[in-house]
């Protein structure tokens, strides 16, 4: 039996883990789940799932859930707080951790999971993209690995030589092609942009997700992390990261070898694939995600971003060449104002603005350590957050 400690588990992410892993109950159990505040939700997967422990966010909420489950005669353990998602990540019971919390809320965890010799099953982008080389230097360390489940770095994962570590380029790699759907506003007119409302950048053509990462495929800032995310995990240098709108996306990503050869990754847009994927690594997994129809699809389009049109992708970018601190100082503006913006105290054409003003406020060398980092994370908020006041 393989355990698993689903962190996030009532999120998009989560609940698309447990799917795979309820069909595979003979091989995978589910030994942790993990949620903020959901309180009714945690505890119907604590019902359906009989984790050993459940952990939630505040010690309310804890309170809540344990109450909840005695009253149930249910056996699961309850614990609250960052402390209480480290401890699960490092139960000698848990091979496998899926870090699936949104935002920078993950990162301490997912250090654990990786210090402590786990697969890290890496839904969770930010804590990479703040993190890269403190979460590297912890995988390393713990003697563990890390299997991507964001379906572009899952896809390029699966293009690459089996076993292929360090620099890209060292196997024979001239590109690496992350694909993008362009979110909902792809052909909307660039001055339609300004009063757009949460409900409308929530609305994704092709995927289901949480409100954070639908906020970010909406301004494009999504494939902005996505490229740092793959620069740390694929050791790509900047000028090998190449973004392409597919608006069907069904292709998930592309590798383009020296040779002229380009390898890609095409599936339904189904999280249980790339999830399934990463539970079973070098292994397959039925997923239940439906075979992929390209009768249906039909075509297969491809285009150029706008960069007028998204400059979040831009800043990202510049962020990853800049190095230093500034990946963690555009991740942490980019959650300031996109908490924002979901609370209408921001216009959705801010977003970028406020993340471009706090990178030239906040400039640091890259944090040696993780009190460093976050400090700066800490200060990058607090100038998020006066740029949000100003421009709201
Ligand atoms: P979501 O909002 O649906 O779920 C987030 C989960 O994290 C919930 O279980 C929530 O309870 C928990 N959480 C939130 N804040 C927390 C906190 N402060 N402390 C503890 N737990 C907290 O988000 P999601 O769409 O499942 O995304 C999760 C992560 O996976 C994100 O980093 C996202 O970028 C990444 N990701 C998601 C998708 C997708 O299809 N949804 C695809 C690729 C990557
Ligand atoms: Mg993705």
């Amino acid at each position: 039996m393989i355990g698993v400690a689903v962190l996030g588990a009532t999120g998009s992410i989560g609940r698309s883990t447990l799917d795979v892993l309820a069909r595979h109950a003979d091989r995978f159990r589910a030994v942790a789940l993990t949620a903020n505040r959901d309180v009714d939700g945690l505890y119907a997967q604590c019902q359906a799932f009989a984790p050993a422990y459940a952990v939630m966010a505040d010690l309310a909420s804890a309170r809540a859930l344990e109450q909840r489950l005695r009253a149930a005669a249910l056996p699961t353990r309850v614990l609250a707080g960052e402390a209480g998602l480290c401890a699960v990540c490092e139960l000698p019971e848990v091979a496998q951790v899926m870090a699936a919390i949104v935002g920078a809320a993950g990162l301490l965890p997912t250090l654990a999971a990786a210090r402590a010799g786990k697969r890290v099953l890496l839904a969770n982008k930010e804590a990479l993209v703040m993190a890269g080389p403190l979460f590297l230097d912890a995988v390393r360390a713990g003697g563990g690995e890390v299997l991507p489940i964001d379906s572009e770095h899952n896809a390029v994962f699966q293009c690459l030589p089996a076993g292929a570590a360090g620099p890209v380029a060292g196997a024979g790699v001239r590109r690496i092609l992350l694909t993008a759907s362009g979110g909902p506003f792809r052909t909307a007119a660039p001055g339609s942009l300004e009063d757009v409302t949460p409900e409308q950048a929530c609305a994704h053509p092709n995927w289901s997700m949480g409100r954070k990462i639908s906020v970010d495929s909406a301004t494009m800032m999504n494939k902005g992390l996505e490229v740092i995310e793959a620069h740390w995990l694929f050791g790509a240098a900047p000028d090998r990261i190449e973004v392409v709108i597919h608006p069907q996306s069904v292709v998930h990503s592309l590798v383009e070898y020296v040779d002229g050869s380009v390898l890609a990754q095409l599936g339904n847009p189904d999280m249980r694939t790339p999830i399934a994927h990463a539970l079973a690594w070098p292994g397959r997994l039925e997923s239940g995600v439906d075979s992929l129809n390209l009768a249906h699809v039909a075509r297969l389009d491809f285009e150029a971003p706008d960069s007028n049109r998204f400059p979040c992708l831009a800043l990202a970018f510049a962020a990853l060449r800049r190095g230093g601190a500034a990946p963690a100082v555009l991740n942490a503006a980019n959650e300031v104002a996109v908490e924002a913006f979901l609370a209408r105290r921001l216009r959705f054409t801010a977003i970028p603005r406020v993340i471009e003003t706090v990178l030239e406020q906040v400039t640091a060398a890259q944090p040696q350590d993780l009190e460093s980092l976050l400090a700066l994370d800490a200060s990058a908020r607090r100038h998020a957050e006066v740029v949000v006041g100003a421009l709201g």
